[in-house]
């Protein structure tokens, strides 16, 4: 149940269902932890373009830096980039897309998209959820 064993694959912040309920809104659990998406366009940070970092909603790990965020015009925020380590890919279940999650808590951030087109230097669309990241912007102090 609530094994301390770390299971390979899963990141270094392990908590219970319980623990998350408590600590994440239930719309974050809905999309971090039930794999869930927000709907098109209703995201606070799909027209951000301020200078900062976009860190997990759920445990705080810096995923993506601003420098890599673009208006890809799809209705979330778009990155062609994460950090390096931060953020695992794995086959969707409906076996088409590619899902993405934090590496750290395992968090649900979204989809991954290749070869669109898109004039970035990867080519690559991390099609992400605000509700899963949180932006911390460049001139604020840190937050611990
Ligand atoms: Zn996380």
């Amino acid at each position: 149940m609530a094994g301390a064993g770390d299971g390979g694959g899963s990141g270094s912040v392990q908590k219970s269902e319980e623990e998350w309920r408590a600590i994440l809104s239930p719309e974050q659990f809905r999309i971090l932890r039930l794999k869930g998406t927000e709907l098109r366009g209703t995201g606070e940070y799909d027209k951000v373009f301020a200078d900062g970092i976009y860190n997990c909603a759920g445990c705080g790990t810096p995923l993506y830096k601003s420098g890599t965020k673009f208006n890809s015009g799809c209705g979330w925020p778009a990155f062609f980039e994460g950090l390096p380590g931060a953020i695992n890919r794995s086959p969707d279940p409906d076996g088409r897309r590619t899902e993405i999650t934090c590496a750290a808590c395992g968090g649900h951030l979204g989809h991954v998209f290749k070869g669109e087109g898109f004039k970035t230097p990867t080519d690559e669309r991390h099609c992400v959820n605000s509700v899963s990241i949180k932006f911390v912007p460049a001139n604020s102090p840190p937050s611990l």
